[in-house]
């Protein structure tokens, strides 16, 4: 059956279901048909052996006592026969084989078969039907009281026996065919009532047991599967229900916690940790979305970007805390002001996105305008007696009127921005409204510096997105790049190259978002197919970062960090000097700072225990030089 994996539990459970069926049918019709057999055969014989029984009380009795002895003969067989109508042939023999009484009274004083030859002709069927004796062999010369076998085919019991005198001489045969046609139907009707029973109770049971699977594994499994294909579409708020308790209800539970762990995940890489709000990553995705449905549908959309005027200030005099706590504040603030259908997100450190769907800027301006006017008395911050309100800026432009792709419409709406600075601050400006203006010098630089913290936030975005794929804390790959980039200023690397080992630090496994989630927290032993998924991700990485001309240079840090001082790492085995520094220097910080993390399979390490193994691993896994840069950098820090 070459298919039959791909069967349907539910047709695999009917096929061995019904071949188990009919071979133990098969067994026990088989199995009762024979006892039932015996058990006829020995019923017959034992009233063919009552037959015989009598017959030679009779011939005892009757032998010798003159000549009436025949028609008392004759007499005795017809009143047995009309007692027994099983009885088919019944007949008499003396010695020479001269039939003296017969049920069919034309053949009396007929010669039949000399009696040594009954014998014979009986015995010598023997082969192909029950045979019973009564007694030894004749043909072996030894006495013997009769032959009895079963005739299949004619449905008969047919026996021949010694007739005797009273001296126990041996005066004739008796010879009785007896029809079991009635005790063979009885056998061939329990034998099919039998088999009929089972074959029906059978059914019940297959499709009693085919409801069950189709209730409690079936149809579960089929939602299962429809939900896992809808989370693989993406849709991953999805989620299984089934309530059983079973092995498929734990199944169901447990995709459940893995869909629950993709939307963390992926709410993690989304979301900004300090005000909640959608961060600058999902905000690229939400706007290059919004465009390509407001093109394809001739929509219009605004957006507005807003910036808290003399933040700087606020921060300075009241500090970075209460500056956070206001940034909450405004959070709160825009998402309460917002419409159902708009959308917030954290831009960049106090400036905030707004996307207002169906509706252009002209009216947008408006609505925002209100916003402006009720923003101080919601955002302020209280120091000693005195409350400071807080003021926003906010610059917007539209899809279609002012721009018609993702860049134009957000340098439009930055332009805009930039304007109501210029003009002093606490204002909405609109775009398709500005006093055709030059953009200075200044504003082109800031434009550029806004582009590059651009890149640093998305940056910022994706290794959150792999610390949390990783299973570690946010801002566990910060620690790695800040470490790692100050061994590199010990080793004199330049300030350039060190920072940008800190990039590499945040880049450095971001091949890994390839490799599926489950993979990379499995706590058991990986297959070797899953081995190389995860020792391939190195080059998933070089290939992300080799995508952008910012970060191509990372690609030697990155894809080389797994590789061992003594060559035996990965993805190519490099040993000792031929593997870049600023690998060499990551692998340590990276291998650090996992061991002091919690895992999902093992506990952490404290900082001196972390410590000890890596000065193990100098020499064999680790560069013995880092290392001795790592461990002074580290109890350099202990110390201060
Ligand atoms: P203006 O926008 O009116 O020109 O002046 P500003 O002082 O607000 O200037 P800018 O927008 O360039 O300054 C941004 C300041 O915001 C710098 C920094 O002190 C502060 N800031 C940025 N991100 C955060 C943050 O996450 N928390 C806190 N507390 N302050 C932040
Ligand atoms: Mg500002
Ligand atoms: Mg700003």
């Amino acid at each position: 059956m070459p298919y039959f994996k791909d069967w349907l539990i539910i047709y695999k459970v009917l096929a061995i279901g019904l071949l188990v069926v009919f071979t133990v049918t098969f067994i026990v019709g088989w199995w009762s048909y024979q006892s039932q057999s015996k058990l006829m055969v020995e019923r017959s014989n034992s009233e063919n052996d009552g037959i015989y029984q009598k017959f030679v009380a009779f011939t005892k009795g009757h032998i010798g006592r003159g000549r009436n002895f025949h028609p008392h003969l004759q007499a005795e067989l017809k009143s047995v026969m009309g007692r027994r109508e099983n009885i088919l042939l019944l007949e008499i023999t003396d010695k020479s084989g001269r039939i003296l009484a017969s049920t069919n009274e034309a053949t009396v004083g007929r010669m039949t078969p000399h009696l040594s030859e009954h014998f014979n002709a009986v015995s010598d069927r023997r082969t192909t039907s029950t045979f019973l004796a009564y007694g030894r062999d004749v043909r072996q010369g030894q006495p013997v009281s009769g032959f009895g076998l079963f005739d299949r085919r004619h449905k008969a019991q047919e026996f021949v026996g010694p007739l005797f005198n009273m001296k126990g001489e041996l005066i004739g045969v008796i010879h009785i065919y007896l029809s079991v046609d009635r005790l063979f139907r009885s056998v061939v009707y329990t034998v099919f009532s039998l088999v009929g029973i089972m074959l029906l109770s059978s059914a019940i049971g297959i499709a009693i047991l085919l409801a069950l699977i189709w209730q409690y594994i079936d149809r579960p499994l089929h939602t299962l599967e429809e939900t896992a294909n809808e989370v693989a579409l993406g849709r991953i708020s999805k989620r299984a229900r089934i309530e059983s308790k079973d092995e498929i209800g734990r199944l169901a539970t447990s995709f459940n916690l893995m869909a629950d762990s993709l939307v963390s995940t992926q709410f993690q890489a989304d979301t900004d940790g300090l005000t909640g709000l959608h961060n600058y990553r999902h905000f690229q995705q939400y706007i290059s979305g919004q465009i390509a449905f407001a093109q394809r549908y001739n929509r219009s959309f605004s957006l507005a970007i807003a910036d808290l005027d003399h933040f700087k200030e606020v921060n300075d005099r009241y500090g970075h805390t209460a500056g956070d706590e206001i940034l909450r504040i405004v959070a709160a603030y825009l998402t309460a002001q917002a419409r159902e259908t708009d959308y917030v997100a954290r831009y960049g450190g106090e400036e905030f996105a707004i996307v207002m769907p169906e509706i252009n800027g002209a009216d947008a301006t408006t609505a925002l305008e209100r916003l402006r006017v009720g923003f101080p008395e919601a955002v302020y911050v209280k120091g000693g007696s005195k409350t400071t309100p807080i003021f926003i800026s906010i610059g917007v432009a539209d899809f279609p009127k002012t721009a018609t792709d993702t860049d134009s419409l957000i340098a439009a709406a930055d332009a805009a921005l930039l304007f109501a600075k210029r003009r002093g601050r606490n204002q909405v400006a609109y775009y398709g409204k500005l006093p055709a203006a030059q953009l200075e010098e200044q504003d082109i630089e800031r434009l550029y510096q806004r582009l590059r913290r651009a890149q640093r936030e998305t940056i910022e975005a994706l290794a959150t997105a792999v610390d949390a794929r990783l299973g570690y804390d946010a801002g566990h790959s910060n620690e790695i790049g800040a470490t790692a980039a100050a061994v590199a200023r010990a080793f004199d690397m330049g300030e350039e190259e060190s920072s940008s080992l800190s990039v590499a630090a945040k880049m450095r496994d971001i091949g890994v978002l390839s490799v599926a989630p489950g993979l990379l927290k499995k706590s058991g032993a990986l297959t070797p197919d899953e081995l190389m998924a995860i020792r391939k991700s190195p080059v998933y990485s070089e290939r992300i970062l080799k995508a952008s001309t910012e970060l191509t240079n990372l690609v030697p840090i990155v894809l080389y960090h797994h590789e061992r001082w003594d060559g035996t790492g990965y993805p190519e085995g490099l040993k000792r000097e031929k593997i870049p520094l600023g690998a060499r220097v990551l692998a340590v910080a990276e291998v650090y700072y996992a061991m002091i993390s919690e895992r999902p399979y093992r506990k952490s390490l404290t900082k001196e225990q972390a410590l000890s193994e890596i000065k193990r691993g100098a020499g064999t896994q680790f560069d013995p030089d880092v290392v001795k840069k790592f461990v002074a950098l580290m109890s350099e820090r202990k110390a201060s």
